[in-house]
């Protein structure tokens, strides 16, 4: 097993990009879809199951597990690997991007954010000093820089002034993490959707120098075309030879656009939340497994799946227990999602690899306009 944190890219096909990073606790096969695990658990889900899906890496959320049950405790109790009992890669956020959307009383100077926690309203600091050495006692695989960002839309002075502390806040998390080996640490763009901006961001990070690089700042209600028209220039403006990673996204289009336009890695809460309200992706678009069409169908799911929801259990039991409020509801529709999303990724590696992603993704596309199978 390799020691070292590394990435080899294997194929492009466009701007579209597959490979494999290597980590001293596996591989992570690219374009990643990375499960969100936010307080030491994907919800609903066995850490077994959620590795049965596909998934080569989980993320971990410092502000969630700062304030319970803290990083100290995780540290003490062996790190965050054990805690939860997943032994492949972990990504941990900042912090930063919770602070600002869940914190209260936040205040924000040259040196961090202090801020009131959303569970018991204790008071807490987040530096990037600090964020380093919580992500440390987590013994999380790929830290990420404290950042900060504006929601969107944000005036350009605004937009340019977060983006300036945002590099000033990298070269500080690079200084605290230190020498690591056998993990990462990834800088995050900036800049809004402002092209010169961000192409100053991606400058300022590849002049300190990290593992990877993310695209951060997006998937803050600019919507689609707005974030797909920021990928059409940012992830050109980063190394080649590191891996990217587009933070907080999203649904399948937006995975695809994404990859497409030269992404590697990407989270999002999306699958698990939806699994846990009715909302199940498929292939062929989005069923609400709540509507009453679903209550005497036999069929599965998406009978072309082979996740355990699918394969074991009809429309008419998944309808059922979801309304009846069972725990397996959340259990089996978060199972399928993940899935889903997970065989996506599998889809489009191996597309890139055998040089057909336009085929592949014209048929996700055609496939999906279909819409759910009509009613018996
Ligand atoms: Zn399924």
């Amino acid at each position: 097993m390799t020691q070292r944190f590394s990435f080899a890219l294997n194929a492009t096909d466009g701007k579209a990009r597959t490979g494999v990073i290597s980590t001293p606790r596996g591989d992570i096969r690219t374009p990643a879809f990375m499960p969100v695990g936010t307080a030491a658990t994907v919800k609903a889900m066995m850490p077994e199951s959620v590795a049965a899906t596909g998934a080569d890496i989980l993320l971990g959320n410092t502000y969630h597990l700062m304030l319970r049950p803290t990083a100290e405790r995780i540290d003490r109790l062996g790190g965050l690997h054990k805690f939860m009992n997943w032994d492949k890669p972990i990504l941990t956020d900042s912090g930063g991007f919770q602070v600002m959307s869940l914190a209260e009383l936040r205040k924000l100077t040259e040196k961090g954010v202090t801020f009131k926690s959303h569970i018991d309203g204790s008071k807490h600091e987040l530096t990037p000093e600090r964020s380093m050495e919580i992500q440390k006692l987590l013994g999380s695989d790929i830290v990420m820089c404290f950042d900060e960002c504006p929601a969107l839309p944000a005036d350009r002075k605004r937009i340019a002034e977060s983006m300036e502390l945002s590099m000033r806040w990298a070269q500080r998390s690079r200084d605290a993490f230190g020498d690591r080996p056998g993990h990462a640490l990834f800088g995050i763009q900036q800049g809004g959707l402002e092209e010169d901006l961000r192409a100053q961001s991606a400058e300022a990070l590849k002049a300190v120098e990290f593992d990877g690089y993310a695209v951060g700042g997006l998937a803050v209600g600019e919507g689609q075309e707005a974030m797909f028209g920021v990928l059409d220039f940012a992830p050109d403006q980063l190394p080649v030879d590191k891996p990217r990673y587009l933070m907080g996204v999203g649904k399948p289009d937006d995975i695809v656009g994404a990859v497409k336009r030269g992404i590697d890695m990407m989270d999002c809460v999306l699958p698990s939340r939806s699994g846990r309200t009715g909302q199940l992706f498929t292939r062929r678009g989005v069923i609400n497994i709540k509507n009453a069409r679903h209550a005497d169908d036999p069929r599965p799911l998406d009978e072309h799946c082979t996740c355990p929801a699918c394969s074991h259990y009809s429309r008419a039991y998944l309808h059922h227990v979801f309304r009846a409020q069972e725990m397996i509801s959340g259990m089996l529709l978060t199972w399928h999602n993940l899935h889903y999303f997970q065989e996506i990724m599998q889809g489009m590696r191996d597309a890139i690899a055998a040089g057909r992603f336009a085929d592949w993704e014209a048929e996700f596309h055609a496939t999906r306009a279909l819409g759910d199978v009509p009613p018996l």
